[in-house]
Formats: C-alpha cells, sequence, structure tokens
C-alpha cells in the first residue's frame, strides 16, 4: 500500500467544513497549519481562530473523524495538537476565501493591514447583497461572537460582518 504523503492528508482535510461557515473548510479558513507523518504517527496541527470559539473541539472532532479511518488504513495513531502561536489572523483567509464568504452572504473581514484600522476608525463594510457601502453596525456580536451584525441602508438586508482581527 502507498502511503499517503502530507499533501495527501491535506487534500482530504479540506473536505472538513468550517463548523460556523460550511461553505469555508478548515484549510482554507487556515486553521490547519500542517500535518507531520511520522512512523506510525499522523499529527494534524490546528490554531483556534477567535479565542474562546466554542466551534474549536467540534472542529478537532471533525478532522478526528474524518481522518480517523484514513490513519487506521496505515496503521497511524492520529493525534490533533492545538498551536497558540502565532495566532490566528484574518490575513490568513485568501481572496478566493474572502470571495466565498461574500457569496455566502457574509461581508468579508477585509487586511487587518487597512489603514483606517490602525486609526481608529471602522473601515468601510460591503453588503454582501447590493455592495452598498451604506452599511450600519446592530450588535458587536452576530450569530457568533466571530461576527458582528449588520443591516444595509441601501437594500435593507441584515447581514453578519466577519470580523476583522
Ligand atoms: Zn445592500
Amino acid at each position: 500500500m502507498v502511503m499517503r504523503s502530507p499533501d495527501d492528508w491535506l487534500a482530504i482535510l479540506e473536505t472538513v467544513p468550517d463548523p460556523e461557515i460550511p461553505v469555508l473548510n478548515v484549510v482554507e479558513m487556515g486553521i490547519v497549519r500542517g500535518v507531520d507523518c511520522t512512523e506510525g504517527g499522523l499529527t494534524v496541527r490546528i490554531t483556534p481562530t477567535y479565542m474562546g470559539c466554542p466551534a474549536m473541539d467540534a472542529i478537532a472532532d471533525d478532522i478526528r473523524t474524518t481522518l480517523g479511518p484514513f490513519a487506521r488504513e496505515e496503521s497511524r495513531s492520529l493525534t490533533v495538537e492545538l498551536v497558540y502561536s502565532p495566532a490566528w489572523t484574518t490575513d490568513w483567509l485568501d481572496d478566493k476565501a474572502q470571495a466565498k464568504l461574500e457569496a455566502y452572504g457574509i461581508a468579508p473581514p477585509g487586511k487587518t493591514s487597512d489603514k483606517r484600522a490602525l486609526n481608529g476608525e471602522a473601515p468601510d463594510i460591503r453588503c454582501p447583497k447590493c455592495k452598498s457601502t451604506e452599511t450600519e453596525l446592530v450588535s458587536l456580536f452576530g450569530s457568533t461572537a466571530c461576527k458582528a451584525h449588520y443591516t444595509c441602508g441601501s437594500c435593507g438586508e441584515p447581514f453578519d460582518h466577519f470580523k476583522c482581527i
């Protein structure tokens, strides 16, 4: 039997959706930091997104459930290791992931390098439906702690904004 390479394991991890944003997988989210194959072992390193995000246990469980049968096939023990440093940032969402978020109806976080954020000004949040920037913050906490709730002043659509960190 041919043993899977770290890239093969990553490809399997791409089938594990983020529990809060099912349109993105855990690799696109930047949660998966790497895969290490050792003699008889397999370690998946993951970084929690937002501090205290309760989804993290669910993500580790999903990874174990998805990779488990494949690891057993190669007689590997599977370890999911949490890595806290460097801290996860929304910058790890690539352009493709940001576009998927917007198509799903969540305003993407943008980049932390946005100069307005440095000046303490809120950057324009674009309505994912009509692309208007005439949006208004309703609540700092949307459907989850990771998101802020907005409404669009142009089309009236309520939407979540994935907070930039
Ligand atoms: Zn709108």
